[in-house]
């Protein structure tokens, strides 16, 4: 699974940095994947992570 972040959407409220900061990370006002592939034990917590971003910034790539 991969995951990519719109950085023209993301509002940088860090909340996916806060929950999974493994995968997530700040890049100066957007957050912005640390990672290319999601490791699968955090498979989950990234999709929970974009189910509960307020603006849909976030893209799961199966
Ligand atoms: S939760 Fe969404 S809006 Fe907030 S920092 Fe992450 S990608 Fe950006």
């Amino acid at each position: 699974m991969k995951v990519t972040i719109d950085a023209d959407t993301c509002t940088g409220c860090e909340l996916c940095c806060d929950t999974v900061p493994d995968v997530f990370a700040m890049d100066g006002n957007v957050a912005k994947p640390k990672v290319e592939v999601v490791p699968a034990e955090l498979e989950e917590a990234v999709r929970d992570a974009a189910s509960n971003c307020p603006v849909e910034a976030i893209k799961i790539i199966e």
